[in-house]
């Protein structure tokens, strides 16, 4: 998307703005298959909540992926966009009992990520087949808050207690049809993922009756020039050798399965927002924008960086900015960021604003989350409204 297009989207729907574009979500969706033709059964899901807007869901039900989601109401959003059941599945963590049997009611194929609800599930339900989330304990991941996989970790079944899978499952007479784990979001290097997948395989021919095997995501994309991301190219190449052998050994063509969501969206999106204010002070010059971490949260929850460019002075002097929010606590998008002359009004765009950007937007401070526009096939749809002062009412009952 290029600089005149997204100025014209801002002037058209105004700022705050989230922009994607689904040219880059095929293509991103496209290299994954690629890289695995060369197995014979591949399954894509999309991971819902990295942007779980209904209009990106059905970009990639023409794709012909599934979804991965983590959450009934994910669950609920994915049926509503038109997908199959039997193409979503259902990877939850730390919920109840309860809302696992109501998925599994809409025809969803759950995965199960621990033993004590395995065990009551088996019981009651031993005619439903279910899928098993396996910690294979590799660290892996950018940052710690988003590494799932190690020792401490909470999600998964540790590899250690397979023993006693299999004797739940023993016991319950119930249909394991899958395994699956999912490490962490930003892993570096294919070796790591090579190295988990190893241990997947070690776990999987334990089971007699498995279809398929997840393998997760984790994948990561650059968020700067020079920046390394996953090469799924070559990650394709070796695990698609690894996985044919182990089809072969295991006597059945088993589906390869990824749940990606950085990779799929994350380059697909733009934030875009309009400079209230720039600020001189003592140490730096600060450019206050109408827009905080409540709609876009990555950089003060993760550090995580953004690339950030002013897409009004393109030929303007560089110069050093730090960029900052409007929301009453530290709210800092980038600090001692180079960047073409900011005057106030400019609009800057945030790159890599596709994943756990919109979804994680708020309303603290009382702010409207913003519109999203979605270029698709050369035009731009306007698929979200901003919020109105009704949203951030409609729930509240007045009692005195
Ligand atoms: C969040 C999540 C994903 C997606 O992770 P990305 O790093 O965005 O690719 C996949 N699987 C599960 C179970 C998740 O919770």
């Amino acid at each position: 998307m290029n600089r005149e297009l997204l100025l014209g989207l801002a002037k058209k729907y105004d700022s705050p703005l989230y922009v994607y574009d689904t040219e880059k979500i095929k293509n991103q969706y496209n290299r994954i298959t690629s890289a695995f033709s060369k197995v014979k059964n591949v399954k894509i899901n999309y991971a819902v909540k990295a942007l779980s807007n209904i209009n990106i869901l059905k970009v990639f039900k023409n794709l012909h992926s599934g979804l991965d989601t983590v959450s009934i109401q994910e669950v609920k959003l994915g049926l509503l966009a038109g997908f199959n059941p039997i193409d979503i599945i259902y990877t939850p963590n730390g919920v109840s009992l309860k809302e696992i049997e109501d998925v599994a009611k809409l025809g969803v194929q759950i995965n199960i990520d621990n033993l004590s609800i395995l065990e009551l599930f088996g019981q009651k339900h031993p005619e439903i087949p279910v899928c098993i989330r396996i910690n294979p304990h590799i660290m892996a991941g950018g940052n710690s808050n988003i590494s799932v996989g190690h020792i401490d970790s909470k999600f998964g079944i540790s590899i250690h207690q397979v023993p006693h899978i299999l004797r739940v499952v023993e016991n319950t007479g119930m249909h394991i049809n899958g395994i699956h784990m999912h490490t962490g979001s930003d892993i570096l290097d294919v070796d790591t993922f090579l190295m988990a997948s190893e241990i997947l395989f070690d776990v999987a021919k334990q089971f007699k009756e498995i279809d398929f095997i997840d393998f997760g995501s984790g994948f990561k994309v650059p968020y700067k020039e020079g920046d390394i991301s996953t090469n799924i190219e070559d990650l394709g190449k070796q695990l698609t050798k690894r996985f044919n052998n182990f089809c072969k050994d295991y006597g059945k063509d088993l589906t390869l399965m990824f749940e990606p969501g950085k990779f799929l969206v994350s380059e697909a999106g733009c934030f875009l927002a309009k400079v209230n204010v720039i600020k001189q002070t003592t140490s730096t010059v600060f450019a206050g924008i109408d827009s905080g971490f409540n709609h876009l949260i990555r950089p003060m929850l993760y550090n995580s960086y953004h690339h950030i460019e002013n897409l009004s002075n393109p030929k303007g002097r560089e110069r050093f900015y730090s960029i900052v929010g409007y929301i009453c606590e530290t709210d800092t998008f980038g600090s001692n960021r180079r960047i073409h002359e900011i005057r106030e009004e400019d609009i800057l765009c945030f790159y890599n604003a596709g994943a756990y950007c919109y979804s994680m937007a708020s309303n603290y401070n009382s702010r409207y989350r913003p519109a999203e526009v979605m270029m698709h096939e050369g035009k731009d749809y306007l698929i979200r409204k901003r919020e109105t002062f009704d949203d951030i009412i409609k729930n509240q009952e007045l009692v005195i």
